[in-house]
């Protein structure tokens, strides 16, 4: 199949790899959408010559409008622009790698008018997973995750049938802080944090991925898009992120995905899906490898996963105001302005003070995603 993609989020890391995987795979760009990087999307633009570009930012798309008057290419703006990007009536598939809960509009937008969605976006499930889910089931929406976990997931999930399943372990590199005491990691520079062993990844994510809260993240997501309980999924520290999740099945059978550590596998595969594709990336030598290992994560060192494996059943706000606290707490980090400790103590305190919110409608979760962040601010400013 030759896809037509939009690419929210073009300008970041899973949004270059996935320009990356659609040049090598031969596949059109509809769209592409990103915050204020305009300098890498007018390269973007004239190297794809999508027939749309949204810029979020308001001032730089008007900037970028002038830089690419001479291509014929029309440049939107705002989250309306965002919109009509995951829309549009030319792509079949729409890559959503924007950061944030920016994404959740575009991300719903996409499934309602049934195209296939390559998740990247974390928050579109962690805050409005039943939403969603229901709605792609409404319209007829594939959602293939890109994430490599959760596309792990997806790819073993193949090996038997749903009522089969046993439960998922989901694994975990465990990041730059994994064997240390949480006396050792609360005041961790920011420098050490953003020192991730294995992958290279955005600020945002790799903060995350020091606190495991990404991975707390990304357990609610495979309650969501699994349809698992939470008791359901095991993390399973794997540091050598070799094995990128597996699902067992009722008779013991465990059936894993393998590879390197390198995204453009699941953005390939998601892309395919179901078909397979010769590869963007490099192999797996097996024989090079001295050991796979996996351990129980500490759970009294990693309190924002802990938090998060609590919450991930419930039906309110939860999740949303623990996404949106958390994304408040990392900006505060990364600006130096708390310490590692204290992004746990912010979320948990939000997520005690606002959690019980409802969160039945889109509006419900962005008025709650929005307190949530305000509750963290307020309290720091
Ligand atoms: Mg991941």
């Amino acid at each position: 199949m030759n896809r037509s993609i939009s690419v929210l989020g073009s300008t970041g890391s899973v949004g270059t790899q996935s320009l990356d995987v659609i040049e090598k795979l031969g596949y059109r760009v509809s769209a592409i959408a990103a915050n204020r990087n305009i300098d890498l999307l007018e390269k973007q633009a004239r190297k794809f010559f999508p027939e749309l570009v949204a810029v979020y930012d308001e001032d730089c798309a008007q900037i970028l409008k002038e830089r690419l008057s001479d291509t014929g290419i029309s440049v939107v703006s705002g989250i309306e622009g965002l919109i009509d990007a995951a829309e549009i009536g030319s792509a079949d598939t729409v890559i959503t790698a924007v950061m944030g809960m920016i994404g959740l509009r575009p991300t719903i937008a996409a499934i309602r008018k049934g195209k296939r969605i390559a998740l990247a976006n974390k928050e579109t499930l962690v805050c409005a997973g039943n939403i969603v889910m229901a709605e792609a089931e409404k319209y007829g929406a594939e959602i293939i995750p890109v994430d490599s976990e959760h596309s792990a997931i997806f790819q073993s999930m193949s090996g038997g049938g749903k009522d089969e399943v046993k439960r998922i372990l989901l694994t975990a590199s465990g990041g730059p802080f994994r064997g240390m005491s949480y006396d050792q990691i609360k005041h961790a520079p920011k420098e050490a944090a953003l020192r991730h062993p294995n992958w290279s990844m955005g600020q945002k994510i790799t903060i995350d991925s020091a606190s495991m809260m990404n991975k707390g993240l990304e357990f609610i997501e495979a309650i969501h898009l699994f349809g698992v309980k939470p008791e359901q999924i095991e993390v399973l520290v794997h540091p050598q992120s070799i094995v990128h999740s597996a699902v067992e099945f009722c008779d013991n059978s465990v059936i894993a995905q393998l590879g390197v550590a390198d995204m453009r596998i699941p953005i390939q595969y998601a892309l395919t899906y179901p078909e397979r594709t010769e590869a963007c990336a490099g192999e797996l030598d097996l024989t090079k490898l001295t050991g796979l290992t996996f351990e129980r994560p500490d759970l009294n060192t990693f309190r924002s996963l802990k938090l998060a494996m609590d919450i991930a059943g419930r039906k309110d706000a939860s999740c949303a105001v623990m996404n949106g606290a958390n994304e408040a707490a990392v900006a505060l980090f990364l600006q130096d302005r708390i310490k590692f400790g204290d992004m746990y103590d912010c979320v948990s305190l939000a997520v005690d003070e606002l959690g019980t919110l409802s969160a039945d409608t889109i509006d419900d979760v962005i008025r709650a995603d929005a307190k949530a962040r305000d509750f963290v601010f307020e309290r720091h400013r």
